[in-house]
């Protein structure tokens, strides 16, 4: 019997033994779970296409067992077909996804966390530009995971960044030229015009996010930072970049 239900984005489905699958999930509640969905290869029936990463899904649990959720069985909320079609796009939910993922908290994040990847999964669906996207989300997850970056005041000399500006890695934040001399790297650079639109990201209202356009240099210096900067505390790349690289860099002249 189900004694709760819960709304969750599915992250990663796979085998356990002949009937079984492990799931992780996204829920606002608890962050990311881990929880058994028992003999759901044999009948799928309770599970109707709940069962696919990035679904949106409402799942419901049995009481559980130590760190493992039961899964009961679950209903489909949203499938997002249109973004599963284009390879650029699911590229970028596959991103964010993982990373809202991996953000362990702070608890009282956990709702703005599953509300942000809901919102870019959203647009994404909708046809909106994954290369704005991506680096758009990708900031706004930083921050609430307690990552966000530093964008105001160059982190030396405390004033308004000089360029040519670099983002210090290990620092967080961004530098003026004259400021980087001698710094621990890495530094990654970044244009004024890259800057500005993280500043704008980090500020606007998320609804108002989707209005956000990086063009091409902006994108790639954004996406090197937030690489560079994820594997810094993460201690490794998310799983999924690699992917975003090849089927962003196919059609991405420069990449
Ligand atoms: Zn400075």
């Amino acid at each position: 019997m189900a004694d709760r239900q819960t709304p969750a984005i599915v992250l990663t489905v796979k085998d356990y033994g002949e009937a079984d699958l492990i799931v992780t999930f996204l829920t606002p509640a608890g962050g990311r779970l881990t929880g058994m969905a028992k003999h759901a290869k044999k009948s799928r029936r309770r599970f109707a296409h709940c069962l696919e990463p990035l679904s949106r899904v409402n799942f419901f649990l049995s009481p559980r067992r130590g760190e493992l959720e039961f899964l009961q069985k679950g209903e489909l909320v949203r499938s997002y077909p249109a973004l599963r079609r284009d390879l650029k796009r699911l590229g970028a939910a596959a991103v964010l996804a993982e990373l809202a993922g991996e953000l362990a908290g702070p608890p009282e994040a956990y709702g703005e966390i599953f509300a942000t990847l809901e919102e870019a999964l959203g647009l994404l669906e909708e046809g909106l530009p994954p290369e704005s996207l991506l680096p758009v989300f990708l900031l706004r997850l930083l921050g609430l995971g307690g990552y966000g970056p530093r964008l105001q005041l160059c982190l030396t000399c405390g004033r308004e960044p000089e360029p040519p500006l670099n983002f210090s890695i290990p620092r967080g934040g961004v530098l003026c030229g004259a400021c980087s001399r001698g710094a621990p790297g890495p530094l990654l650079p970044l244009n004024l015009g890259a800057l500005k639109l993280l500043r704008l990201a980090q500020d606007l209202p998320r609804d108002r996010l989707s209005r956000l356009r990086f063009p091409d240099q902006q994108r790639r210096q954004t996406l090197a930072v937030f690489r560079a900067f994820l594997r810094y505390h993460l201690g490794r790349d998310l799983k999924s970049w690699p992917f975003w690289e090849k089927v962003a860099g196919r059609e991405l002249p420069g990449t």
